[in-house]
């Protein structure tokens, strides 16, 4: 189409092209060293009891300082990381980081970590699982690893294993953004779920849309009837957790109750002992 438009736009097109592809193998070869030079980091974000508004864990989030670029969105970088496999190391360093820092607080709060289809896929990743709970002592229940269907498709059956692998070390697993794959429903019934994560599109706007709350609440049966606890992701107002609240979803997350933050901003009100956020929204 571009090269109908005329030489100079199918030029332009290439050359934009060009510096996508440039772009990539630039943050590519940036990922590579970024662990070791100290530019990532994990932030948290609360995930809340719907029905008492305490914390009950946080969900580790990845963030990388690009020392000239600042920070680029981990929805742009962690598919870079995927595709080169620098997503391997990055995600071991994930998992270090989040274990040992859940295994420092006072209560045994869950800590989500998110793992990518290529760590899944790796011969490697249960036995680190299990090297990591050993050397940071944090007990297994306290662990959720959250993956998203498409992690688990491209080789189903090793999926499986992997999965039953985790679990036996005592671990959780969640489905991250539930509704958004390709065949939700049969992966439900595959795979060994803990816990069921809606995305976050189909809670934006839940309060006022009709369509997208027969959506939930089909979802939230759909939990009880397989006895999966369900949260929902990126609640952002009152009248959304309001909606949650009234159809007995078990758990939320969002910036309503806490955007991903350093984790002492949740700790340093309470002197350490960390519920902190939402305590005051306690609800009947
Ligand atoms: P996710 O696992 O589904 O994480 C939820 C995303 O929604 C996060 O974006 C979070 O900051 C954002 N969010 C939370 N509450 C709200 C809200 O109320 N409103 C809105 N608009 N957004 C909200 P983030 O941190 O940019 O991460 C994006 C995705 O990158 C994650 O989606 C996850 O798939 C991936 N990711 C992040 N950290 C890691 C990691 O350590 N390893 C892997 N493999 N993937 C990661
Ligand atoms: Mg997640
Ligand atoms: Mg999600
Ligand atoms: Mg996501």
């Amino acid at each position: 189409r571009a090269k109908s438009e005329g030489r100079g736009t199918y030029r332009f097109f290439e050359a934009r092209m060009g510096i996508e592809v440039r772009e990539r193998r630039l943050l590519e070869h940036d990922l590579r060293h970024a662990v070791a030079r100290g530019e990532m980091h994990l932030v948290y974000q609360p995930q809340t009891d719907v029905g008492s508004g305490a914390v009950i864990g946080f969900e580790a989030l990845l963030r990388w300082k690009h020392p000239e670029r600042g920070y680029v969105s981990p929805a742009v970088f962690i598919p870079i990381a995927e595709e080169s496999d620098a997503i391997l190391q990055i995600g071991e360093w994930v998992l270090r980081e989040a274990c040992r820092e859940a295994a420092t607080w006072p209560q045994p709060l869950s800590i989500a970590v998110n793992v990518s289809a290529v760590q899944i896929h790796s011969p490697h990743f249960v036995g680190l699982v299990h090297e990591v709970l050993l050397r940071t002592g944090l007990a297994p229940h306290q662990l959720e690893v959250e993956v998203t269907e498409t992690a688990l498709i491209s080789d189903p059956n090793r999926a499986l294993l992997t999965l039953r692998q985790l679990k036996s070390l005592g671990l959780r697993i969640a489905m991250d953004d539930f509704g958004t794959g390709y065949s939700s429903l049969s992966n439900l019934r595959s795979f060994p779920f803990d816990k069921i994560k809606i995305d976050s599109s189909f809670v934006r706007s839940v309060d006022s849309n009709e369509q997208t709350a027969a959506i939930v609440r089909s979802v939230l049966g759909l939990g009880r009837g397989l006895g999966l606890p369900v949260l929902a992701e990126g609640v952002e107002t009152e009248a959304e957790l309001g909606f949650l609240v009234a159809e007995q979803c078990h758990a939320a997350q969002g910036y309503l109750m806490g955007r991903p933050s350093p984790i002492a901003q949740f700790t340093q009100h309470t002197h350490g002992t960390i519920p902190l956020v939402s305590v005051d929204r306690k609800r009947a």
